[in-house]
């Protein structure tokens, strides 16, 4: 039975980075991959490089430059009529991304010397692990000295909505479709209904979105949150909230919903539907419960601030784990582990994971909101600055949005920064930042700030806490 240091099963931005940095440390490392059941072939770099951030941000940024030719060229004096999309070539532009970032996965597991390994990951007792085949057949058993479970999650379903991928579809289906429908039904106005919704929006889709819920995006700060449904009302996303679908049926190669509003039974008929209401974790078929694995009743693996499970020497990490269903917090768990496992004693603080809305204007925040501040009964401090009194925002015609920071008023120390606008995905590091350092709103008011930026956006929401902006 072959023995490794490491055994990482799962190749998403969990797993594949763990397994680099492992081996980067010295340690020898093997990672289990099974593919997405999507597809019979097995690429690495799992839900986020296949069919989630990469795929989704190369239509976003397609759909992106296709509406702002339509609506904007022409105030830059550029005449560009009679414009139109080739769905097929837009399609194999992102195909050809996410092969060349897949591929290149592999070539950083040849680089470093990971033992990339194709099959299913089956925990087994003393820190075995078997490798099956699609049909469960056990193909061969591995152990190792700590195991890292990296198997992230998948769509999650609702009872009266079956996807068959071609009319009803989940995330991966939205990405692929190969004609922009005419009109299309999106089940979940959160971060994949607004991206997704968006693109084939911005391409002629005529997009409602059927949200259960009474607030929009109730999980951001109140103002944003406002801002947003002002925005993507005005570019046409119909958001119809506390709408709850009821039954679906595919009839006549169109979608027909029933759903139920504050307003009583409602009826839509639409080309395709899109459900997302969120993921749930990968834990099915792992074998965890049969070894013990305290897994909870929603699936996810329990840990601790470490990513450590219950059961000694094995880890996990990223989507499967508590915390936010983001590829860049499921790395840093990755990269926290392997250093652990080699010694050393790193930290994640996940009360400062970035999050961004790659909708346009783009959405971004880090650290508290203002209303569950203001429930806590926090002394505040809130600066904000808008994009409109920005002289590189008028320069590049994007005047909407603001920036928003909230600090503690006796402290000074920053609390939460909240962006939409321009640029809000990049802007946000800086907050990131500034946060990670223990960062007043005083320490980047005292920054100097390159004219003409975006950025001077942050420098003044800073000064505007202490209610000294100058540009407004
Ligand atoms: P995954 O990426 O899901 O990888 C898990 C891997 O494990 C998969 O390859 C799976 O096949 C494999 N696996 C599962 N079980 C087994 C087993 N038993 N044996 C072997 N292999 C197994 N996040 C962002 O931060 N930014 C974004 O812009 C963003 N956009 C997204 C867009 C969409 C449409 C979607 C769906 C998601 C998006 N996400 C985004 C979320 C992001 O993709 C996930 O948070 C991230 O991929 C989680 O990483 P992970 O390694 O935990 O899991
Ligand atoms: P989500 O949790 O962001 O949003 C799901 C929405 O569906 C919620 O607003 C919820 O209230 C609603 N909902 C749930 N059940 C419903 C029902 N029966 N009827 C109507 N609405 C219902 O989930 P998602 O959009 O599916 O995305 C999943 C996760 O993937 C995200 O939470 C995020 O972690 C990750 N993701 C991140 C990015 C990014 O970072 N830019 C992009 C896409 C996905």
């Amino acid at each position: 039975m072959d023995k490794y240091d490491v055994v990482v099963i799962g190749a998403g931005p969990g797993g594949y980075v763990a397994a680099i940095r492992c081996a980067q440390l010295g340690l020898k490392t093997a990672c289990i991959e099974r593919g997405l059941a999507t597809t019979d072939k097995v690429t690495l770099g799992g839900t986020c490089l296949n069919v989630g951030c990469i795929p989704s941000k190369a239509l976003l940024d397609s759909s992106h430059h296709y509406e702002h030719l339509a609506l904007h060229a022409k105030s830059h004096g550029i005449i560009a009529n009679n414009i139109s999309i080739d769905v097929a070539t837009m399609q194999k532009r992102k195909e050809k991304i996410v092969k060349t970032l897949t591929t290149g996965i592999a070539g950083l597991f040849k680089k470093n010397g990971v033992t990339s390994i194709e099959g299913s990951g089956k925990l087994q007792p003393n820190l075995n692990v078997d490798v099956c085949d699609r049909a469960g057949n056990v193909v061969t058993t591995i152990s190792a000295t700590n195991i890292i479970i990296a198997t992230g999650s998948a769509p999650a379903a609702i009872p009266p909505v079956a996807v068959d991928q071609q009319y009803i579809v989940d995330s991966t289906g939205a990405l692929n479709f190969d004609a922009v429908p005419e009109s299309l039904g999106v089940i979940g106005a959160g971060v994949i209904g607004l991206e997704l919704g968006s693109v084939w929006r911005r391409l002629g889709s005529k997009v409602v979105v059927l949200e259960a819920m009474p607030d929009f995006l109730g999980s951001a700060d109140k103002d944003i949150a406002k801002e947003a449904k002002k925005l993507f009302g005005r570019q046409g996303l119909d958001i119809r909230l506390e709408s709850t679908v009821r039954h679906t049926k595919v009839a006549n190669k169109k979608v027909e919903i029933s759903y139920e509003s504050s307003d009583g039974a409602q009826s839509l008929t639409v080309d395709k539907l899109i459900v997302a209401v969120g993921r749930v974790p990968n834990t099915l078929g792992l074998g965890g419960s049969e070894v013990g694995l305290n897994i909870d009743s929603r699936g996810f693996i329990t840990v601790d601030e470490n990513c450590r499970t219950n059961l000694e020497g094995i880890f996990a990490v990223g989507d499967v784990v508590r915390g936010p269903m983001l590829a860049h917090k499921a790395s840093e768990e990755g990269i926290a582990v392997a250093e652990r496992i080699a010694g050393q004693s790193p930290h994640v603080n996940l009360a400062i994971v970035p999050w961004v809305i790659y909708t346009w204007p783009e959405i971004a925040w880090v650290g508290e909101i203002e209303q569950d501040l203001a429930a806590q009964g926090r002394d505040i401090s809130v600066g904000s600055f808008p994009f409109m009194a920005s002289g590189r925002a008028r320069a590049m015609g994007e005047v909407d949005g603001f920036i928003k920071i909230i600090a503690d008023k006796h402290s000074d120390t920053i609390l939460g920064v909240h962006i939409i606008g321009p640029g809000a995905s990049e802007l946000i590091a800086e907050a990131v930042l500034a946060m990670e350092y223990g960062a007043s709103a005083e320490d980047i008011a005292r920054t100097i700030h390159a004219h003409p930026t975006l950025s001077e956006g942050m420098h003044e929401a800073a000064l505007a806490v202490d209610s000294r902006t100058i540009h407004l």
